[in-house]
């Protein structure tokens, strides 16, 4: 059978179309979250006694929702706007949000961050689906799909932390904040250009022009979303901005907070919601639904410890590494994009060699193995405390081989799952299940709000590191370790079981 699409290097044409636009879309996110921990504790909450504590949450909580309205952006978009809508919708609202980011006022600040919150949830599920859907089933050259795909997402993640993190350290951090947002409106461009071209035949569309055109309150679906949306940002802006009293500007109101609360809410919703798609599934879907909620599990576990990244170890590489001459804290963010770029392809020819000797590990190994190289990096890091000077900064090549670890832990799981979970899936659900899968980056930042607030240094000078700060820090790696590598074992032990 011969496929009539258009092909580019043995893909569909449309893949190096969503590539650029993720690509972009990737460079603002992770442009502005190399930024975002600094900028906490060195401008927004500043005056604050425990800055830490504060910007630990708000970070948390600005990742927990940034991942958990791809739920609902999946969701709408497998009921009412299909992929395409639904993308330019959320990267429009996304280049809003990291604009906004670039005016210089606290308000101003949980305003984007709620934006961006909003925008992604519609952008990320989808693009990913899209990748998905350009495949038919059973084709063999998904995987390889996703891996370019997720090469796509790196080089993005990879560059936008350098250029942001100079930009921001030379002229301030709002030129870095927006640069993030001009990425974006590249993203859009990239996605526009594509169905210009007409290389997505006519996938993404609504799945039903009907309900698409249905109005509500007079206002058709189409434009009605949308415009809810926008409403919704203000909303979130408000929830996340419960960690200041804005009008006093120095008050911490505890880390007791909404989204906490929130997340254990949506979390039952979740579950009982899940609990009737199952019912509702044949013996054969609920199997594999099943199977993907197990895989989203251990995902959460790995995010949870590989999404400190942004936070702690920023802050760690701020105070406690000896960067001298080779990049500041926040360009050391691209670390983990650059070891994903270099090993990917390496990884993904790995796991055709071995399925040629049928000897390629089930998916629950990989995770399982993930997870260990997770408590392995973590381990490694806690160990730089042995090399520190007499300032309490360690070497560099701590910091640099922690990355490589567990960004080769990550290509064990992150792009292999993306993959099973669009075959898994149903395809009436498919975004749905997406949405649920980035969930796992949801309560992962929840992990990681729990963590980071124990190693909260609140010293009153920011920059200094030294020998006290150093110590606090690296007892808490060893006990990332040790739960992690714990977690890989378990995953292993009962992989066989799932194998079934
Ligand atoms: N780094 C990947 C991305 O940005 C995975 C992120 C995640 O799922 N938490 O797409």
């Amino acid at each position: 059978l011969t496929n009539q699409e258009p092909q580019l290097f043995g893909h569909p044409k449309g893949l190096f179309y969503l590539f650029f636009a993720e690509l972009w879309e990737r460079f603002s996110f992770y442009g502005m979250r190399a930024l975002l921990m600094l900028y906490m504790v060195n401008e927004i909450f500043v005056a604050l006694a425990e800055k830490d504590v504060a910007a630990a949450a708000v970070y948390a909580s600005y990742g927990s929702l940034v991942y958990a309205s791809t739920v609902v952006g999946g969701r709408i978009s497998d009921k009412i706007l299909g992929m395409r809508s639904s993308i330019f919708l959320g990267g429009i609202l996304m280049s809003i949000g990291h604009f906004v980011l670039a005016i210089e006022n606290d308000i101003a600040f949980f305003l984007a961050l709620a934006f961006i919150v909003v925008g992604n949830g519609f952008f990320k599920p989808n693009i990913s689906t899209f990748v998905g859907s350009l495949y038919k089933d059973g084709d063999r050259r998904k995987d390889s799909g996703f891996t370019i795909f997720y090469m796509g997402i790196n080089i993005g993640g990879f560059v936008a932390p350098l250029l942001c993190g100079w930009l921001a350290a030379k002229y301030g951090w709002h030129y870095g904040f927006g640069l993030a947002g001009i990425g974006m409106l590249a993203g859009l461009i990239f996605f526009w250009s594509g169905i210009k071209k007409n290389v997505f035949g006519d996938r993404g569309l609504p799945p039903s022009q009907a309900v698409y055109e249905k109005k509500i309150l007079g206002i058709p679906q189409k434009i009605f979303v949308p415009i809810v949306a926008f409403l919704c940002a203000p909303l979130i802006a408000y929830v996340l901005a419960s960690y200041k009293a804005i009008a006093g500007g120095d008050t911490f109101l505890g880390d007791q907070n909404y989204v906490n609360l929130i997340f254990k809410f949506i979390g039952v919703a979740i579950l009982i919601y899940m609990g009737i798609i199952l019912y509702n599934s044949t013996a054969d879907e609920r199997k594999k639904l099943i199977m993907a909620l197990l895989i989203t599990f251990f995902m959460t576990l790995f995010w949870g410890f590989h999404e400190l990244s942004g936070s702690v170890i920023t802050l760690f590489a701020d105070r406690n590494v000896d960067l001298d001459g080779i990049m500041n804290a926040s360009q050391t963010n691209s670390l983990n994009s650059l070891v994903i770029i270099v090993l990917s392809i390496p990884v993904s020819l790995l796991w055709a060699y071995l399925s040629k000797k049928n000897l390629n590990p089930r998916t629950p190994y990989k995770f399982g193995f993930g997870l260990l190289l997770a408590g392995l990096s973590f381990y490694i890091l806690s160990l730089s405390g042995n090399n520190a000077d007499e300032n309490g900064m360690v070497p560099f090549a701590y910091l640099f081989i922690m990355y490589f670890i567990i960004s080769i832990g990550e290509l064990f799981m992150s792009p292999v799952g993306l993959s099973k979970i669009t075959d898994l899936s149903p395809k009436r659900i498919v975004a749905f299940m997406m949405g649920i899968w980035f969930l796992s980056s949801a309560y992962a930042f929840q992990i990681v709000g729990f963590i980071s607030k124990q190693l909260a240094v609140e010293s009153t000078d920011v920059n200094v590191g030294g020998l006290d700060t150093l110590s606090i820090y690296t007892d808490g790696f060893l006990l990332i370790a040790k739960y992690a590598l714990g977690a890989g074992l378990i995953v292993i032990a009962f992989s066989p079981l799932m194998k079934k």
